[in-house]
């Protein structure tokens, strides 16, 4: 199995989860044709996806979701109260399949196991996913205020890790931000600070994970070179191991 981002941020986030027989697409927080270009700077046509899941309803995991689907005919996994919250993003004369999950069962896709894991965030009903398929597990986690026991018990054997890293908390407290944004962000349904990811790292087994990825960095409130600093104090993991997650270019292919 292998992952790859077509970019990660408060503009736009989209993942691509594949083994031999399935691609998965994670949110589509890009327009539809920039999600198709982007897809094509990975060799995959919007046609090849067996499905498009979403996380929660902010525009950057949803902005090209519907158009998409109905374009191309891929069918949407969602929770219920995603479902709710993007009814009227969704145009009356599209024609997509919705399957409705819940946080408490996993799912097979073909050969991919699927499991929501469910995440407090200022949201209706989030899930970040963990997809395990031939013994091999990535998980992608991110908009999240804080880490939970349930999400350290979930992730102790994973092999690929694409975590959210979003701020620096001191960058956030002296940035211009308006103190309502800064109190969102920094809330328990907002977004992961450093340390509190580090602190998940720490928590979980991660002696057989073969890469890091950080994602979801706040362009004005983080540093890409801090956060690989972290990590690598955190699991003195070889610097190829440690990944950052760009906006714009994404990241390339890491296989599990
Ligand atoms: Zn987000
Ligand atoms: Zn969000």
């Amino acid at each position: 199995m292998r992952f790859c981002s077509l970019g990660s941020g408060s503009s736009g986030n989209s993942f691509i989860v594949q083994d031999d027989e399935t691609t998965l697409l994670i949110d589509c927080g890009f327009g539809l044709n920039e999600t198709v270009s982007r897809l094509e700077r990975y060799g995959i046509s919007p046609d090849q996806l067996n499905a498009i899941l979403l996380t929660h309803e902010h525009e950057d995991h949803i902005k090209g979701a519907f158009s998409f689907a109905n374009k191309y005919k891929v069918p949407i996994y969602l929770s219920h109260g995603t479902f709710k919250m993007c009814k009227k993003k969704i145009n009356n004369n599209y024609d997509i399949h919705f399957n409705i999950i819940n946080g408490t069962q996993s799912f097979m896709i073909n050969g991919i196991e699927v499991t929501p894991i469910p995440v407090p965030h200022d949201a209706r009903e989030p899930f970040q996913f963990m997809f395990v398929s031939k013994f091999k597990s990535i998980a992608i986690i991110t908009d999240l205020g804080f880490i939970t026991n349930h999400l350290i018990n979930t992730l102790k054997e994973i092999k690929g890790l694409v975590l959210e890293f979003n701020h620096d908390k001191k960058m956030l407290i002296d940035s211009d931000y308006p103190q309502s944004l800064k109190d969102r962000v920094s809330g328990m349904y907002g977004h992961l600070e450093n340390m509190e990811s580090i602190k998940l790292l720490k928590a979980i087994n991660y002696n057989g994970i073969k890469w890091i990825a950080a994602a979801h960095l706040s362009k004005k409130n983080n540093d890409e070179n801090l956060v690989r600093g972290l990590i690598s104090d955190a699991t003195s993991k070889e610097k190829e191991l440690i990944k950052v997650i760009d906006q714009i270019k994404g990241i390339d292919w890491l296989n599990v």
